[in-house]
């Protein structure tokens, strides 16, 4: 395999430059990385090697900036999900018992566009200091209802294979933590990153380590990916995916399809379609819920069961996830609900008995 290209473009000015905007008048949003972080680096050049125009390619429109990000919508949020009333200490989101964000990194390797924490990544962005860190995790260590600890941020694979080391090894000392989650693009969009170090960083973890990937198309899957998740299944890890439903990158059965039987395929069992957020200069990237639900309703039973994640909605204010797939049971009334099965006919549950004669 050839040795990695040393590029990263931070600026709409470097991506300008290097070709990656075709047809953009710069000069118009200049001044775009000043407000939401650039990063584009040459993991994903050479996944958009051989297109035509790079802004119109499904993963150039995750990475490359738009003047349209400058538009700005009533109902757009700098804190769309809401982390920010669910934060006992800094770095840690409780909102649900059993379960805390431990946002451990604030910056990424790639950003992408349509970023749900693009307020609060970035390298100009506040740091997670070392004190931050023992008091997030005297927090975790008192709160014996934390079952799981998930690591974000910002992306938690960036961070030093020694920092996440210790981070792990601490979080291994409170026995109430049972499981390690970790939420990352870095397998996809810096698969380099995805080290023997790191990888035996991940096996000598004394809990459960479940990686949910964020990819949201088949493109990124170049054979440096393969590699990288190849090792972290390896290394004991266990692999799921996340991806978020963005206009002009994969709102479209078919998309969606051969991305989650590539996942699939790679051992990544697909876990959630994130219905996209409101955040701030974004309203490019958002679908309905409606289209959302067609699109998913076009895959049930027609996608193996394995390969069908859970199509949910963050609902802004802090409120949480749930899913908001089609219901295809509706209650008519004693119990009686009518189904419909995946060609839109409808069927009574339970069955009607026909009367007997006599
Ligand atoms: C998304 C999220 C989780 C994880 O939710 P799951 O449904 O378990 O994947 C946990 N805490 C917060 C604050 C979240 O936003
Ligand atoms: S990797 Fe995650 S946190 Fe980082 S820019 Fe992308 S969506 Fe945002």
């Amino acid at each position: 395999m050839s040795v990695a290209k040393k590029t990263r473009y931070t600026s709409v000015s470097d991506l300008k430059q290097a070709g990656l905007l075709p047809g953009c008048d710069s000069h118009a949003y200049e001044d775009l990385a000043g407000r939401y972080a650039v990063g584009v680096n040459a993991q994903v050049e050479r996944t958009l090697a051989g297109t035509d125009n790079p802004l119109l390619d499904p993963v150039g429109r995750q990475y490359l900036p738009s003047p349209e990000e400058l538009k700005v919508l009533p109902e757009e949020l700098g804190d769309p999900i809401g982390d920010l009333p669910h934060s006992p200490v800094k770095g840690i989101v409780h909102r649900y018992p059993d379960r805390v964000l431990l946002k451990i990194s604030n910056i990424c390797a790639v950003y992408c566009r349509y970023c749900f924490r693009r307020e609060m990544v970035g390298p100009g962005q506040d740091v997670f200091s070392d004190d931050d860190l023992e008091a997030a995790l005297g927090y975790i260590e008192a709160t014996p209802a934390i079952w799981e600890v998930i690591l974000t941020g910002g992306d938690p694979l960036v961070l030093s294979a020694r920092r996440l080391e210790d981070v792990l090894s601490r979080l291994n000392r409170i026995s109430h933590v049972q499981v390690v989650r970790i939420h990352s693009r870095v397998p996809v969009a810096d698969p380099q990153r995805i080290t023997d170090t790191i990888c035996n960083v991940l096996k000598s973890s004394g809990r459960p380590i479940y990686l949910v990937i964020h990819i949201n198309h088949a493109q990124e899957i170049t054979p440096e990916v393969e590699v990288a998740l190849a090792q972290l299944r390896a290394a004991g890890c266990s692999l799921l995916s996340q991806s978020v439903l963005l206009k002009g990158v994969n709102d479209d059965p078919a998309v969606l399809e051969s991305l989650f039987r590539r996942l699939i395929g790679l051992h990544v069992k697909p876990y959630y379609l994130h219905h996209p957020d409101l955040a701030v200069g974004t309203g490019h990237f958002r679908v309905t819920i409606e289209r959302g639900r067609e699109i998913m309703r076009a895959l049930q039973g027609r996608l193996s069961g394995i390969c069908l994640p859970r199509y949910v909605l963050d609902i802004p204010g802090g409120y949480g996830k749930v899913p908001v797939e089609h219901s295809y049971a509706v209650l008519l009334d004693e119990g009686r609900y009518v189904v419909e099965d995946i060609d839109g006919n409808l069927h009574f549950y339970p069955p009607r008995v026909e009367a007997a004669d006599g």
